[in-house]
């Protein structure tokens, strides 16, 4: 580790759709980004971001047959080292934003000296999956509960399996999972369905779709793979059992933003605060993507905030006389 590390011009912390996009463009800035993409860590915490859980994406413009996320997401990491964004697959352990340029560290985080230093700092580390808060689930992640249709749904042909939520999420999932699972059970904790109009009604129409309503998972079954859930019914207060093998929770997510704690500004949900664009409340440090976004939360408006931020960043560089 040096002592004294060299000053990056940008180090964007984060590699879904917003982080990948910043590089693209400060890359073509001639900004020689380092981008720090994470590692993976389990099925459901790889770099990439949410785009690597997803099944196929329609909605993204420019692929109108749709395109699978991961191989969405390779492309953009393509294009992004295509014009010399330095990559790395590490975590980052502990940032310093008190004073420029900023301290970003891997590995041991109690070092006096950072890793890298930068003058710009963009934050893009997305958000994550929300669990139901069972003690089991960490024991069955992987082990038949998960929280990615399109990683895992082919270990469940011919399986009857739940999927647990509401909205767009869970019904892209409880859809997706058709294509090999023999039944499909949502459970949702209401009598109505959060996900968009076309979601429900593609749902509603495929006969492998069941839907259990009023119900919320109080246990999942099994030691070392799922082998049932137990379901209360929130109205009448009854439990039931569900024979199903596989169990997909997809109820929501948390944004990243652990490491910014006391350092950014951020909602009360965790979520930071941006303003004039991607600027947070620390000159010099940009955000962008589902990190900064509880609203549209969609890969093409993370793209988007990516590029703002890329743009602002390089604006900030050029004010401050810093490149
Ligand atoms: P979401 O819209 O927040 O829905 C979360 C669902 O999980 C809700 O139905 C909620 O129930 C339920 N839930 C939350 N906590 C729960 C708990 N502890 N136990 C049981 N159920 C719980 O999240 P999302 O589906 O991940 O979607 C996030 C955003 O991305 C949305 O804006 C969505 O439109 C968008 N999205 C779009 C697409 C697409 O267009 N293809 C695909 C995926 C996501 P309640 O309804 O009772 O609150």
């Amino acid at each position: 580790m040096p002592d004294s590390p060299d000053v990056r011009n940008v180090i964007i912390i984060g590699s879904g759709p917003a982080g990948l996009t910043a590089a693209i463009y400060t890359a073509r800035a001639n900004l020689e980004p380092l981008l720090i993409e994470g590692e993976p860590s389990s099925t459901s915490d790889q770099p990439g971001g949410q785009l690597m859980l997803t099944t196929e994406v329609e909605n993204f413009p420019g692929w109108p047959d749709g395109i699978m996320g991961p191989e969405l997401m390779m492309r953009f990491r393509e294009q992004a080292t295509r014009f010399g964004t330095e990559i790395l697959t590490r975590k980052v352990s502990r940032v310093d934003l008190s004073s420029r340029p900023f301290g970003v560290w891997v590995g041991d985080p109690d070092t006096a000296e950072p890793t890298y230093r930068a003058k710009v700092v963009i934050v893009s580390t997305g958000a994550q999956s929300l669990m139901l808060g069972l003690p089991e689930e960490s024991r069955l992640l992987g082990h038949g509960l998960s929280t990615c249709a399109t990683c895992d749904g082919f270990f469940f042909r011919d399986h009857d399996i739940a999927v647990v939520g509401g909205g767009d999420s869970a019904l892209e999932e409880a859809l997706f999972l058709t294509k090999f699972a023999r039944s499909v059970t949502l459970v949702h904790r209401r009598d109505e369905l959060r996900a968009s109009k076309i979601m429900q009604d593609r749902a509603f129409a495929n006969d492998k779709i069941r839907f259990q309503w009023n119900s919320v998972v109080t246990k999942i079954e099994g030691e070392s793979t799922v082998e049932g859930l137990l379901v209360r019914d929130t109205v009448t207060g009854d439990e039931s059992r569900l024979d199903v093998s596989g169990v997909f929770v997809a109820i929501g997510h948390k944004p990243n933003t652990d490491l910014f704690k006391g350092q950014l500004h951020m909602e009360d949900n965790g979520y930071l605060v941006t303003h004039d664009g991607s600027h947070t409340d620390v000159d010099g440090v940009f955000a962008c993507g589902d990190v900064q976004d509880q609203i549209y939360r969609q890969a093409i408006t993370a793209a988007g905030s990516g590029c703002m931020a890329a743009i602002d960043a390089e604006r900030w560089l050029e004010a401050n006389d810093a490149h």
